[in-house]
């Protein structure tokens, strides 16, 4: 075999490769909702806000972000 020809066939399969990982890497990351940041309490899922460095209203715990792991 053609060591040319085993070099597209690589690059093509790198190349499929990448085009896949990018799709649906990119599907992931847009989880969020409206694009928007939400903080929540790890206690109190329900207690959400845009600011970062909002407390919770109930416990008064710094809230984290909710990257789609917190149910
Ligand atoms: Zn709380």
């Amino acid at each position: 075999m053609d060591i040319t020809q085993i070099m597209v066939t690589i690059s093509g399969i790198i190349l499929i490769g990448l085009t896949l990982w990018f799709f649906f890497g990119k599907r992931a990351e847009h989880k969020s909702i409206g694009g928007t940041e939400l903080y929540t309490c790890p206690m109190h899922p329900w207690i959400t806000s845009n600011d970062p460095t909002a407390d919770c209203s109930i416990c008064g715990m710094k809230l984290v972000r909710n990257d789609g792991t917190i149910k």
